[in-house]
């Protein structure tokens, strides 16, 4: 499990890498927010450790950033400002947690080991749309309350579909969810599961159809009952 640490102090973030390892969570740490920023929306990144006062700006205005972007990955504040005002505008802001400098490093790998084991949020509630009814976490897809097989990739395709219903999906987007950054992807391999995912929904009548965007990706729109 790798956390992100974004931190400019050199002897907090060393001893934070050493007591994180010890138990056994991947660090990966950064010094600014410009270096952590390509890093923070990596799916591989379990929480992110984030200071407030980096040399390239302030954390909680980057993680507001993150949060408009969609970025849904727990984020814990570390701070020397530990007033109720300084606290609550880092969780309004998004964060999950705060915690206020200086801290006993078991205290930090604690409330890191409840972050990361808690679900990510909306990512396990099933999702709804037309008739169709699918968990993210298991994949289990239903369609008038009764479950259909579905095979794994094309479940993480109507995944990636649902996560911006009615909106047009970039195939850039659709590969990212599905293949590795590092794979020999075939060119018509999205299409391949795109149509086997639009056969296995059409029949269905899910009030649901998949439509091409010429040039650009697909949708999955709501209408289309035949
Ligand atoms: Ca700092």
């Amino acid at each position: 499990m790798t956390i992100l640490l974004i931190e400019d102090s050199n002897g907090l973030g060393a001893a934070a890498v050493q007591a994180l390892g010890e138990a056994h969570f991947r660090v990966d740490w950064r010094r600014t927010l410009a270096a952590g920023y390509p890093l923070a929306s990596d799916p591989k990144i379990a929480l992110i450790l984030l200071d407030r006062g980096l040399p390239d700006g302030d954390g909680v205005e980057f993680l507001r950033r993150l949060r408009a972007e969609g970025v849904s990955t727990p984020v814990m504040l570390i701070s020397e400002r530990g007033a109720v005002p300084d606290r609550v505008s880092g969780l309004d802001a998004g964060a999950d947690d705060y915690l206020v400098k200086p801290f006993a490093f078991a205290e930090l790998v604690a409330r890191c080991r409840a972050l990361t084991r808690r679900p990510r949020g909306i990512e396990m509630e099933p999702v709804k749309f037309g008739f169709l009814l699918l968990r993210p976490d298991t994949l289990e897809l239903s369609i008038h309350g009764e479950p259909l097989a579905i095979s794994r990739r094309e479940g993480q395709l109507l995944v990636a579909l649902l996560r911006r219903p009615g909106r047009v999906c970039t195939r850039a987007y659709l590969e990212a969810a599905l293949y590795d950054p590092h794979a020999a992807v075939s060119p018509n391999a999205l299409e391949t599961s795109m149509s086997r995912l639009r056969s296995l929904i059409t029949g269905m009548n899910a009030n649901v159809e998949i439509k091409t965007v010429r040039g650009v990706g697909y949708a999955l729109t709501e209408g289309g009952l035949s």
